[in-house]
Order: structure tokens, then C-alpha cells, then sequence
């Protein structure tokens, strides 16, 4: 690896082969939940992902990548910087790298980063700001698509309520597609939510199939913003619903019961956001 000997000390490379590399078992393990809470780490695959997570300021602790990535200049230059902040770095056979991810064909790198929250007190309650409260979220691709839209839309974070999905695990970072990195994410308990939620200067709205209002006939553009959103199966409990300031519906026309969650959550947020989001000038032909 040319480039790599002028950019590293020989020895910060460690070249795995085996499938039972104690380090590749335990890469391997953070597949699992129960060993990502204790690690608090997870993987993020592919170099857009570990480039996004390492400009955003994420911690990498290990990063992985294929025999294929020597004398690619990005990989090389993710190389250099995990080693500058005291980070591992394996080269490893395609095998190793498959075994990993779970993937016949897998992306060239796999970085292992510690995982972050921050704190209900860290939600910022200015005039314009929108947070998405989710109650016990279920399915990591709803969760994935929600981060990735609360980014889309320029709000501001996530709260997960309640027995959430993991949004650490592969799936959920995968259905983020980067967003992950640039969106907050708050943990708590509804007890928790409900006693800071007292506090909360803005509107909490609430989204519910049997919501009392419209969603389009409410102004929300002169409150800092909380949106509720419930769980996929139940969707929000009494103990919630009758805490927000307004129930709204989104109407519906044909046979379905409801919306997705993450579908849902997005034509709730592109409602809210519609006038802090620019117009798009019109193209002429
Ligand atoms: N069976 C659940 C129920 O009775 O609420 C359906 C839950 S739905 C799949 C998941 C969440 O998406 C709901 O809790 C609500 O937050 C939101 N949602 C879906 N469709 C909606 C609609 N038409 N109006 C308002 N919220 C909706």
C-alpha cells in the first residue's frame, strides 16, 4: 500500500485473513443488540457512510477494508485519519469482509463507531424548530426512513419513546442513508417524556387515526414544533394522546386503514416545514 506507509507507522495495520480473528468475532458480534449496548458501538457500511459519520465528528473505533481498497485515496486518507485518533485498521480478504456484513457482496469498507445520544435537555425549543417524538418505533426500516427525512426537511432530531428498534443496527443505519450522522437522537421512557414534556414551550401534535382536526388546517410556523408519532401496530396509547395540544388526522380515501408510520411522518413534516423550505425556481423549456 504506497501511499498508506507515507501516511502511517508500519504496525497500525493489522492484515486479517480468518474468519476466527478474535477482532473480526467480535466486529461480527455488534450484528447483535445485546453486544452493541454493552460495546455502545455499531457498524456503519460503506465509505460514504464512514466519511459521513467521521466529518460529522462520529468517534470510528475500528475501520475495516477490503485487500480491493489498497491505493484508493479515500480509503486511504479514512485509514489515516482512524489512526490519528487512535483508531484500529484491518485490511482484510473479501471473505472476512462478506462474513462481516452478512453480504454476498459487500462494500469495500465497514467502519465501527460509538454510538451517541443526547440528552432531552439538548432539544432546542426556538421558534421554527421541529423534533419527532415516536413512540415504541418497531421496525428499523420505518425508523431508518425517519431520520433520513427529519434531515431531509431541516428538523431537528429525534426522540424515541418507550421500547424503540435499535436505530444502531445495521438495517436502521443502512435505511438512513447517512442521515444518521447529522440527525440527534434522544432515548427516554414515556414517564420521562411526559414530566420534560411539561416544560416544553412549544406544540405537541399529535398524530392520530381518530384525530379530532385535519392536519392541514393548523399554522405551525410560529411555535417551536414537537410531532408525536405512534407505534405501528397501536398506534398512540391514551397516556400520550391525551397530553397533546392537538390530535390531527390525515384524511384518507380508499380502503386502507392507515398509513405507514414513515409515510405518515413525512407528509406531516412537509407540512409543517412548508414555508422554511425554499421554493425551487421553475424550469423553462
Ligand atoms: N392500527 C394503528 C392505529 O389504530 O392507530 C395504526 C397505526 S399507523 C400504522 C402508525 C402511526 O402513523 C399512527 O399511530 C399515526 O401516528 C400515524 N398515522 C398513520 N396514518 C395516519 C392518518 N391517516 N392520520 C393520522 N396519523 C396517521
Amino acid at each position: 500500500m504506497s501511499s498508506s506507509r507515507e501516511t502511517r507507522a508500519p504496525g497500525q495495520v493489522k492484515e486479517v485473513t480468518s474468519l476466527s480473528n478474535p477482532i473480526v468475532k467480535d466486529i461480527k458480534a455488534l450484528a447483535l443488540k445485546k453486544f452493541r449496548d454493552r460495546e455502545r458501538s455499531f457498524m456503519a457500511e460503506g465509505l460514504k457512510l464512514v466519511l459521513d459519520a467521521m466529518n460529522n465528528g462520529w468517534t470510528i473505533r475500528t475501520l475495516v477494508y477490503a485487500k480491493a481498497g489498497r491505493g484508493n485515496a479515500a480509503v486511504e486518507k479514512a485509514a489515516a485519519r482512524t489512526v490519528a485518533s487512535g483508531g484500529l485498521v484491518l485490511e482484510v480478504s473479501e471473505k472476512v469482509l462478506s462474513s462481516i456484513t452478512r453480504r454476498d457482496n459487500p462494500q469495500m469498507v465497514v467502519g465501527v463507531f460509538e454510538q451517541r445520544y443526547h440528552r432531552l435537555d439538548d432539544v432546542t425549543s426556538a421558534r421554527g424548530d421541529v423534533w419527532v417524538a415516536l413512540d415504541r418505533v418497531r421496525d428499523p426500516g420505518n425508523l431508518g426512513t425517519i431520520i433520513r427525512t427529519v434531515d431531509a426537511v431541516g428538523a431537528k432530531g429525534v426522540i424515541l419513546v418507550g421500547d424503540c428498534t435499535d436505530p444502531f443496527s445495521l438495517e436502521t443505519v443502512r435505511a438512513t442513508m447517512g442521515s444518521l450522522f447529522s440527525v440527534p437522537l434522544v432515548r427516554t421512557d414515556e414517564e420521562r417524556f411526559l414530566k420534560w414534556r411539561e416544560n416544553y414551550p412549544g406544540m405537541m401534535a399529535g398524530t392520530h387515526l381518530k384525530g379530532s382536526v385535519d392536519y392541514r388546517s393548523i399554522d405551525y410556523s410560529d411555535k417551536p414544533m414537537l410531532l408525536l408519532m405512534g407505534n405501528e401496530q397501536k398506534g398512540l396509547p391514551d397516556s400520550l394522546a391525551e397530553r397533546c395540544d392537538r390530535l390531527v388526522r390525515i384524511p384518507q380515501a380508499g380502503r386502507a386503514d392507515s398509513l405507514n408510520l414513515a409515510v405518515a411522518t413525512g407528509v406531516m413534516l412537509y407540512e409543517i416545514r412548508r414555508d422554511a423550505l425554499p421554493i425551487e425556481s421553475q424550469e423553462t423549456k
